[in-house]
């Protein structure tokens, strides 16, 4: 064993300077919103475009998504500009569809331990081995996050990212609190590449670069960013979305920081 390396420190030697980005609005509201996203994410280079159709919303008379319609507009804009696309499922009975319209299905936050969605999605997902993200919940522990997405593996889907996106603490200066040691603990733990979601413990736009420069630095396999064109006008996370321009700004210099971690 080399004596000169340091436990948890990653070897600075295999890591490559690509970072991977699900970029996108908070909810997908029409064609021409979500072509203007795609469009910048197209063009600086990145795989991924995110998007929210079904919208798990603490009050029901806020915007709930476009559902169906949302998932087309994903399709077809990921056709158009060669991207990936990944969507929230809050449902079993849209498990099938939502597979059959995007590339990767997301668990939220308030589904984390939604047990027969998480067997649902497995079982959806099992000979297309479709990427599942799946969210944190706000008050998972790591432990009940690793046993739990045993439920999506179940039927041989090994491609499961596990997004940490903050928790719940005493602290209110930020939406959540995000916990960055999940990225090194969970790690040492699993196999499953961790996702930073940077935007939803935010809350605020002014704080998501310095939670994505950690996010890289703390060894993350990707990051979650929310974009929109007009966040002034956003349906949903208005506040935390950022602008294409500034997104653009943004994924210059992660790629740097990644190219020195
Ligand atoms: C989202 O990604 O739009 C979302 C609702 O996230 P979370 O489940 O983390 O709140
Ligand atoms: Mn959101």
């Amino acid at each position: 064993m080399n004596e000169t390396v340091i436990p948890g420190i990653p070897d600075l030697g295999t890591r490559d300077d690509t970072i991977t980005i699900y970029a996108g609005p908070c909810s997908v509201e029409s064609v021409e919103q979500f072509d203007e996203v795609a469009s910048c994410i197209h063009d600086l280079g990145l795989t991924w475009i995110r998007g929210g159709a079904f919208k798990p919303r603490t009050n029901p008379h806020s915007f709930q998504g476009l559902g169906e319609e949302a998932l087309r507009i994903m399709h077809d804009a990921g056709q158009k500009y060669g991207l990936k696309t990944l969507t929230e499922v809050m449902d079993s009975a849209h498990c099938q569809m939502v597979a059959d319209y995007v590339d990767g299905l997301q668990v939220g936050a308030r589904n984390f331990q939604n047990f027969s969605l998480l067997k649902k999605i497995g079982q959806v997902t099992a000979d297309s081995h479709q990427m599942v993200l799946y969210k944190r919940g706000f008050a998972g522990t790591i432990a009940e996050w690793l046993a739990a997405t045993d439920y999506i593996t179940a039927c041989g889907n090994n491609n499961v990212v596990l997004c940490e996106r903050g928790i719940r603490t005493f602290e209110t200066a930020t939406r959540f609190t995000l916990d960055i040691a999940a990225v090194p603990v969970i790690h040492k733990q699993s196999l499953f590449p961790v996702c930073i979601d940077v935007s939803h413990p935010a809350g605020q736009r002014d704080l998501v670069p310095s939670l994505a420069y950690a996010a890289i630095a703390a060894g993350a396999d990707s990051i979650m960013i929310e974009v929109h064109p007009q966040p002034a006008k956003a349906l949903s996370d208005g506040p935390q979305q950022l602008t294409p321009a500034q997104f653009e700004v943004l994924v210059a210099q992660l790629r740097d920081i990644a190219a020195v971690f």
